[in-house]
């Protein structure tokens, strides 16, 4: 009898092969004192492990072959980073002295503050990062407590296995997908984690959150891995083999004529062209974004050069920055979203924010933050804005909720100008600020937005958070989250009309754009412009190229109009099914 387990696939794609479990079990720390004399002894055997740590993750960098992508081996580079931050090398080092505890007790309270930190970030991508900040620790206390790091490496290779394990780093699972494993599958992690992005992106099909790992499957058990709907089966019989050969062949079909999009133009059927953009995180983004051959940027994240670091980074450190994307992009339009962080995110680069409220999704977040904090704000605008003199750039405001907030930032951007006229130093004088939509009074009053702004990107991520009221980051009402909800729909028609009566561009950047669930939907009701992961985008690409608008628009108008959630959801499906 086959054993059937499930998780979240988080890579797509099915994997037939024999089982390799990985087994390291956890890691137990113990407090103990250190008498005073050895204190000293306890910290240099600290910085030893971060020594040891720092070599064995260059290693793993050397041995991965040179052809590899650079934005592949840079997540080894974040964790080799990591290692030199004050919050891994010094704060432990400080709570060994001030309160003579062994060197893994000190580490394990800086883990538990750091992860703290994170479990309360409204951003769920960002709040995923803890997983680094754990792989980097995990490595280090293995080292202390001598227990090594796992057996990854295997004689011969491991070609054609389906890797099992507690959990991967980014730079194992390099490693692994190096000795020719054909699939991954772990019990802990999430789909936002480096590892899950890795997995993506090299096309390995990955699930993560299978519970039971250990107990139920042992090494050399045959396995089938299906990472689109995080199923691993066991002991499969002749029947099921068969059916997953077939799924594997028209996976891989799927795959070649995915592959051949990248140089395709996105135009539907009816011959109106989409504009495809990406959302990036870090600079190194930008990699996969010239890859898929996107049209460009449509939303980067500039949250990441504030985090991890005591002080913020000043206008020079932003300027340079964004030059370097906007180098890599070639000419094309970057849109940099301006600093979305909120009152719990004190940690880090804005350390000079004012008290945590109770709500921190409702609170100090965003734009409210930025505005309160001028010193923190004014050096991004004008750091953005003497990029905009090195390419196409433009602006992007997030969670406005009222016009009176967007006047406030559009004085700030008009003293920045003048600010630079006198000193001196170019910018582009016809830069296009944009407002993200993404709080449901925003969309109500969205033409007031539409006025005055030159274009507008819908934030679905925060929008449907907001719109249902639930807590985007929250695993319990998780279940509640519903793109297709009538609320949700009418809030994102309300903001397409009118951007289209203000005669300005409209773009989606939340999830929603980048699922091609919702691809015909959004056709349908009017938006021309999306704003994805770049791994999304050619199965996005996809469905446009066979859709016709024309014959949407009337469709989606009927079921809008209808609004029933079943009938929405009944009738997204019939109009994904048919012909275009
Ligand atoms: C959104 O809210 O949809 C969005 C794109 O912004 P973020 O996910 O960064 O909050
Ligand atoms: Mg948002």
């Amino acid at each position: 009898m086959s054993l059937e387990l499930t998780g979240i696939g988080i890579s797509r794609g099915v994997a037939i092969g024999r089982a390799h479990i990985i087994v390291r079990g956890s890691i137990e720390v113990q407090e103990s004192i250190i008498a005073e004399r050895l204190i000293e002894a306890e910290v240099a055997r600290y910085l030893d492990a971060i020594a040891i740590a720092r070599m064995q993750l260059r290693s793993i960098r050397e041995r991965i072959p040179k052809e590899t992508r650079v934005d592949i081996t840079a997540f080894i580079d974040t964790h080799l980073l990591m290692l030199d931050d004050a919050t891994i090398v010094n704060t432990p080092v400080d709570l060994i002295r001030e309160t003579g505890c062994n060197a893994e007790w000190a580490l394990k309270q800086q883990r538990d503050a750091v992860v703290e930190v994170f479990e309360q970030m409204d951003d769920a991508y960002l709040r995923t990062r803890r997983d680094d900040v754990d792989h980097v620790i995990n490595r280090i206390q293995r080292i202390l407590l001598s227990t090594g790091q796992g057996d990854l490496h295997v004689e011969g290779g491991l070609h054609g296995a389906i890797v099992l394990a507690d959990d991967l780093t980014p730079a194992e699972t390099v490693l692994l997908q190096h000795q020719g494993i054909c699939a991954l599958a772990t019990e802990y992690g999430g789909p936002l984690s480096h590892t899950a992005i890795l997995a993506r992106s090299v096309q390995l099909p990955a699930v993560v959150g299978v519970h039971g790992i250990q107990r139920y499957l042992q090494d050399g058990d045959t396995l089938i891995l299906d990472g689109l709907h995080g199923v691993l089966i066991v002991d499969p019989d002749d029947n099921l083999l068969e059916h997953y050969r077939q799924r594997q062949a028209q996976e891989a079909h799927r795959r070649s004529e995915l592959a051949g999009l990248a140089q395709t133009p996105a135009v539907t059927l009816d011959r109106r062209p989409i504009s495809l953009m990406a959302n990036i995180e870090l600079p190194e983004d930008i990699e996969a974004v010239v890859r898929e051959n996107t049209q460009g940027v449509g939303l980067y994240r500039t949250e990441f050069l504030f985090m991890n670091r005591r002080e913020p980074p000043d206008e020079e450190e932003q300027y340079r920055c964004y030059l370097g994307v906007i180098e890599a992009l070639n000419g094309k339009p970057l849109t940099i979203r301006t600093l979305d962080m909120g009152a719990d995110k004190q940690v880090d680069g804005a350390g000079k924010l004012g008290p945590c409220g109770g709500n921190p999704a409702l609170g100090l977040r965003a734009i409210r933050l930025c505005l309160k904090d001028p010193g923190l704000f004014c050096p991004q605008l004008r750091a953005i804005l003497r990029a905009s003199a090195q390419g196409p750039v433009r602006m992007m405001i997030p969670m406005l909720s009222n016009t009176h907030e967007l006047q406030q930032v559009l004085n700030l951007i008009e003293e920045a100008k003048q600010a630079l006229l006198r000193q001196d130093m170019a910018y582009d004088p016809h830069i296009a600020i944009g407002g993200m939509i993404e709080v449901p009074a925003a969309a109500l009053a969205a033409s007031a937005f539409a006025r005055r702004l030159d274009f507008l990107s819908i934030g679905t991520n925060d929008l449907i958070q907001y719109t249902l009221a639930i807590d985007r980051v929250d695993d319990e009402v998780n279940y509640l989250y519903d793109p297709l909800h009538p609320a949700v729909l009418r809030l994102i028609r309300m903001v397409i009309d009118a951007g289209q009566h203000a005669g300005i561009p409209v773009a989606m950047c939340g999830e929603m754009a980048g699922d091609p669930r919702y691809t015909r939907l959004l056709l349908g009701m009017g938006l021309t412009e999306f704003s994805m992961h770049p791994s999304a985008l050619q199965e996005v690409k996809s469905v446009i190229n066979q859709s016709s608008i024309e014959t949407l628009a009337p469709r989606v108008d009927a079921l809008l109009q209808g609004g029933e959630a079943d009938q929405i959801l009944a009738g997204v499906e019939a109009i994904n099914s048919s012909l275009h």
